[in-house]
């Protein structure tokens, strides 16, 4: 379905570095173009198609920050106090149409409308009510406390740049503007699937050598988090026949197939040649551990029965293990996700923490540690890493907070060095 060139995953370097990847997915690949408008409920998470531009200033009023007095600046004495009459009052909602007389000051609400002739207010734990007159202290600036239209966003100012992903605070704020609705790629369709012989479903008997299935639950997850349209299509046996049959016919739905499982260079492992039946492979050796080998392809659709030619979809085969899947996929799918969606690539930065313990690592490859967040003796934030380092052991990614990534070009640390964390929440977002 997608607009994918059959050579678009095309790499035909030894190690591709994460950098380059992120490079070619933003050139070869390009987002679904089908966009609808949608309501403000229920737009987190669909990608902006359009820019949109606030159509009123906001603030669309000047109007007080405070509960207080305003007054006019230039009737303030500048060496005392001064005493000025309450004109009036204004509580937030009511018309503005009060105007400030020279030396009266109007008792005003957080909100309220600033009247004609007013400028700044004072705040009303600064200021002695005397009967019907107010006395306030000198020294406050000009403009104080007062809130400017447009001040926040003038009208006409692009405020959700195309790509943008709506979150709860874009979705605010378009409110605030007054809009309804929003213009939105469509979803992605995704499509997944896990492999192996031994891999079953929960709930279901599970014979001596197998195990539950993890990773379509992940995968899941992950992605109906990142707003995609998910299919799970099961489990998959190691059957180069049944998985080429199954992953063509999921291409003819979807935008991406996912798979996990079967593409490492074992005898069972199916799913690489599979692909090259139905389509073009690229083996992306992505130069990143935990994770290589991540496979990489395009399906060529084809109309079941007449061989006729469809749109093809993207396909990415994720390692089986659970915690190399998920590495995988926050660093390798979600880019490629991302701009399917018409999204603009995450800047993620990742923050300079205090490693607790000496690592050593192969040059010219992106590593990710598995690291809980605790206090040192000394008070500081430092990371310790999880006792089991394995790709397949789950509760390292549940007793931990996230990442430690480490940049291509080290080799070794020691205790105390500063290295990147980026949190499970940041990468699953
Ligand atoms: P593979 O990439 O197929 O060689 O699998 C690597 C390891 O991951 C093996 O120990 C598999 O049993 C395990 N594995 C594969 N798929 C899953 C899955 N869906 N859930 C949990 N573990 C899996
Ligand atoms: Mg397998």
């Amino acid at each position: 379905m997608a607009q994918l060139t059959d050579d678009c995953f095309a790499f035909s370097g030894p190690l591709l570095p994460l950098g380059e990847m992120e490079r070619l997915i933003g050139e070869r690949v390009t987002p679904v173009a089908e966009t609808e408008r949608v309501p403000l409920r229920g737009a987190r998470g669909r990608v902006v198609a359009e820019d949109v531009k606030a159509p009123v200033d906001l603030p669309p009023f000047d109007n007080s920050a405070v509960d207080g007095y305003a007054v006019r600046h230039a009737d303030l004495l500048e060496h005392g106090e001064t005493r000025l009459v309450i004109g009036g009052r204004l509580t937030a909602g009511a018309s503005a149409n009060l105007a400030l007389k020279p030396g009266q000051a109007i008792r005003i609400f957080t909100g309220a409308a600033m009247p004609a002739g007013a400028d700044t207010v004072f705040m009303q734990e600064d200021v002695v009510v005397d009967g019907d007159h107010v006395i306030v202290p000198k020294g406050l600036k000009l403009g104080a406390n007062r809130r400017l239209a447009g001040e926040d966003v003038p009208a006409g100012q692009v405020v959700l740049p195309a790509g943008t992903v709506l979150e709860p605070q874009h979705i605010a704020l378009a409110a605030a503007l007054g809009l309804t609705d929003i213009a939105v790629r469509r979803r992605l369709k995704v499509a997944i699937f896990s492999t192996g012989d031994e891999v079953v479903e929960p709930g279901s008997p599970r014979a001596g050598a197998a195990i539950y299935d993890a990773n379509r639950f992940l995968l899941s997850e992950l992605l109906a988090r990142l707003g995609t349209q998910v299919t799970d299509l099961g489990i998959l046996a190691d059957d180069p026949d049944a998985l080429a049959r199954a992953l063509q016919a999921a291409a003819a739905g979807h935008d991406l197939v996912v798979t996990s499982g079967g593409v490492s260079t074992g005898e069972a492992d199916h799913v690489r040649s599979a692909i090259e039946r139905i389509g073009r492979l690229v083996f992306w050796r992505v130069a990143i551990k935990p994770g290589r080998p991540v496979a990489m392809g395009v399906i060529s659709g084809s109309s079941p029965g007449t061989g006729a030619p469809r749109q093809s979809a993207a396909f990415v085969g994720l390692p089986g293990n659970p915690v190399a899947a998920f590495v995988t996929f926050v660093r390798v799918v979600k880019p490629l996700l991302r701009r399917l969606s018409g999204a603009r690539p995450q800047s993620l930065v990742p923050l300079p923490v205090r490693a607790a313990f000496a690592y050593r690592k192969r040059k010219d490859r992106r590593e990710y540690v598995r690291v809980a967040l605790q206090r040192g003796s000394d008070g500081e934030i430092e990371a310790v890493k999880h006792p089991q380092d394995g790709a397949g052991i789950l509760t390292s990614l549940t007793e931990t907070d996230g990442l430690l990534e480490f940049p291509e070009d080290v080799t070794a640390i020691e205790p105390g060095a500063r290295i990147g964390f980026l949190s499970y929440a940041a990468l699953i977002g």
